[in-house]
């Protein structure tokens, strides 16, 4: 680890308390998908966010990772942890691990992102914590790698979980966990395509993953993203739809695999 990531990873957010005491919003999975994420951003821009987090994979799939990168860039308060495909075009995942398509599509990732696209990557850090909730791309076991599929995924991260919130990305799909102060885990609930809100309560930690922006896989092709409130104590989750079409005949002519040209129209 270098030390730039450990000043990020570490980062108290003592400055930045003002910022996390309002509207937070927290996306994931962008996925190199620019109109989705343009209209996202818009979307929790409306709804006066004062900061904006991703859960990580702001590339791999999708067929704008520079754009998506230049356009993170200029957002006021956004902060960003490394996901599995970020760290994949970087090298630091076995490729073998990956499907063809995703493989097929980190080596074109590889091929066209600039040096200032390779820079930014690298500079995320695996994990941020805030004053009422942490972030991870993946688990608090696993940030990178593993998907906490279940409750009985979840528990190994609940003893790492020292805030009330955890939001997740990595599976593409939003759910939502409740646990008891004895480390007992509710059944998962999944979070239906209406704009849902949910009361945080004070004697329960929670698991939230917030889905995907770029290529949502809960049967719903629109963007998920979700506002944190953190004066009401209340987590939101919305749905937000895009052009499909553009991003699919952008991937189409810089050949990207059909499966995944396929898979943006049907959400899954
Ligand atoms: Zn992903």
């Amino acid at each position: 680890e270098n030390k730039e990531n450990n000043k990020i990873t570490s980062l108290s957010f003592k400055n930045f308390s003002r910022i996390f005491k309002m509207k937070i919003g927290l996306i994931s999975d962008i996925h190199a998908n620019l109109p989705a994420l343009k209209n996202v951003i818009n979307f929790l821009k409306e709804k006066e966010v004062s900061s904006i987090i991703c859960c990580g994979d702001i590339v791999g799939y999708g067929p704008y990772p520079n754009e998506v990168i230049e356009f993170l860039k200029g957002i006021e308060n956004f902060y960003s942890v490394c996901g599995n495909h970020d760290w994949a075009v970087l090298g630091l995942v076995d490729l073998n691990v990956l499907n063809e398509d995703a493989r097929r599509a980190i080596l074109w990732t590889r091929d066209v992102l600039n040096e200032e696209g390779f820079e930014y990557l690298s500079n995320l850090p695996p994990k941020l914590t805030g004053p009422n909730f942490m972030i991870v791309h993946g688990s608090l076991r696993d940030p990178i790698m593993e998907y906490i599929t279940g409750p009985d995924v979840y528990a190994y991260s609940l003893p790492k979980q020292t805030r009330r919130v955890l939001f997740v990305g990595h599976t593409h799909r939003p759910i939502y966990y409740t646990a008891t102060s004895t480390g007992l885990i509710n059944p998962s609930f999944f979070i239906p395509e209406r704009p849902v809100t949910i009361e945080v309560e004070s004697d329960l930690r929670y698991l939230f993953n917030v889905g995907s922006v770029g290529q949502p896989r809960d049967g719903n092709p629109f963007s998920s993203c979700v506002i944190y409130d953190t004066k009401k104590r209340e987590v939101t989750l919305y749905r937000v739809s895009y052009d499909i079409e553009k991003v699919q005949n952008k991937m189409k002519e810089v050949g990207l695999p059909e499966f995944l040209i396929e898979r943006l129209k049907e959400g899954v």
